[in-house]
């Protein structure tokens, strides 16, 4: 794949030794109009299907190569909302999958590897592994499936090395207050919070996308988790930010705890959110990024957002259809009380053998990355009550699944200590469960020796 002169169009010449494709698909439709097919390619062509939505490949031989190019520019300018590909300053973000064609199917046995030509000065933040001699990246066959954003530019690109792996961080081409150093400083932190649930980092490298945008405040506006082709992150760090604001804020550690998270369907997303948003919050704790208090109060006025949001379906029911009605706060909180409450369960009925993180770590090996496909959430506490020996988590979730009521939670409130005064937290060291309440927030060592 090979760039112009200021990424303005990109060239892709795609080969093959011995698996001759049927059709080629992009991952996004709305692409197909950036695509410039006469490029000539010995003899093969490429020529769009009859029904438009794919490419079909003509006088194609083992050993023969397919070409087409791609219009950057008019790729910036596709989908209203979420456009396959944005510039910012003199770099580019683009989806691969809007540029790189795949074959409709791709098996586990195929090898695919991409080389880049990339105008002098210019680099790829990408978060696919390399072959050995270092001059190809490795693409698996979610890389242009799944959602991904990848990064072409002149950012600089010093790999970080922080909770036991190495992590990209490109710092993307626009006005920003914080430093280099407070930007890594601020993702580092973020890593090794959530590497205390695993041991160390959940994904064997990370590539973190920091796209500076005009605000102020929150420190970090939004941020996405990617998991095809390799865990990465792009993170939208507010411009007016200060390098002190960083380290600790929820964004970076929530979706960092996605990678550490089994792959699921997107209709579990009470699952995939809910967990993640209990965990920015705990492991924020864990780490000494925030207080017991703070991170206690934070869950408590979550909660309130999520019962005030919603609550007319099912949580099952708003999961699955989350971004039609926007119902966010729900579908989060309710999913993050329903990880409360099953934690609080396993600690109080296997003191010192199960807790959520144990289930956790079970899910990772289970589902981690994209090797074994997406697990659906249900399947997943099933798994887990095997591995315990009694239906814990299962019957649970499914109570709170099927309610269209906000999680009940005044005995598990009283039972903790988490007393609320005038909208303010007050944590009760007398309570019957302070002890476990302690245990969630405070750092793997001090859980294991209170085992
Ligand atoms: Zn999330």
């Amino acid at each position: 794949m090979r760039f112009d002169e200021g990424l303005e169009r990109a060239h892709v010449r795609l080969c093959f030794r011995r698996f001759l494709p049927k059709r080629l698909v992009t991952s996004h439709p709305a692409a197909r109009e950036a695509f410039d097919l006469s490029a000539p390619a010995g003899d093969a062509s490429l020529v769009r299907s009859r029904d438009g939505q794919s490419f079909v490949p003509q006088g194609l031989k083992p050993g023969g190569c397919l070409s087409w190019s791609v219009d950057l520019d008019r790729l910036t300018r596709l989908g209203r909302r979420r456009s396959p590909a944005s510039r910012v300053g003199r770099d580019l973000l683009v989806a691969p999958g809007a540029v790189m064609l795949r074959p409709a199917l791709w098996t586990t046995r195929m090898l695919v590897t991409v080389r880049f030509v990339l105008p002098e000065g210019y680099r790829a933040a990408l978060p696919w592994p390399r072959t050995k001699d270092g001059s190809r990246y490795i693409l698996d066959r979610y890389a242009l499936r799944l959602e991904s954003t990848v990064a072409f530019g002149r950012f600089a690109l010093e790999p970080l090395e922080a909770a036991g792996i190495l992590i990209d961080v490109a710092v993307l081409d626009a006005d920003h207050r914080a430093t280099r150093a407070g930007i890594r400083t601020w993702i580092r932190k973020a890593a090794e919070a959530v590497a205390l649930l695993h041991g160390r980092f959940p994904a064997p490298r990370l590539l973190a996308l920091v796209q500076p945008v005009p605000a102020r405040d929150p420190p970090v506006v939004f941020g996405t988790a990617m998991r095809g082709g390799g865990a990465h992150v792009r993170l939208l760090l507010a411009s007016g930010a200060k390098d002190e604001a960083l380290p600790g804020e929820w964004v970076g550690v929530h979706e960092l705890a996605h990678l550490g998270m089994p792959w699921t369907l997107d209709t579990d997303a009470w699952f995939q959110e809910g967990f993640a948003t209990y965990y920015q919050e705990v492991l924020r704790a864990r780490a000494g990024l925030k207080t017991p208090q703070q991170v206690w109060q934070n869950i408590h006025d979550g909660f309130g957002r999520g019962r005030r949001s919603g609550g007319k379906r099912t949580l099952a029911a708003e999961s699955a259809a989350m971004h039609e009605h926007h119902t966010y706060h729900r579908v989060y909180w309710a999913g993050a009380a329903i990880a409360l409450l099953l934690d609080v369960e396993l600690r109080r009925r296997f003191p010192g053998r199960w807790c959520l993180d144990d289930a956790m770590g079970l899910w990772h090996e289970m589902h981690g990355g994209t090797r074994a496909g997406a697990a659906r959430a249900t399947a997943l506490m099933r798994a887990a009550d095997r591995r315990i020996g009694q239906p814990v988590c299962a019957p649970l979730t499914q109570a709170h699944l099927s309610r269209a009521d906000f999680p009940e939670l005044t005995q598990t409130y009283a039972a903790l200590g988490l007393r609320v005064e005038d909208g303010r937290v007050v944590l009760d060291d007398e309570a019957p469960l302070a002890n476990v309440r302690r245990a969630i927030t405070s750092p793997a060592a001090d859980r294991r020796s209170a085992r």
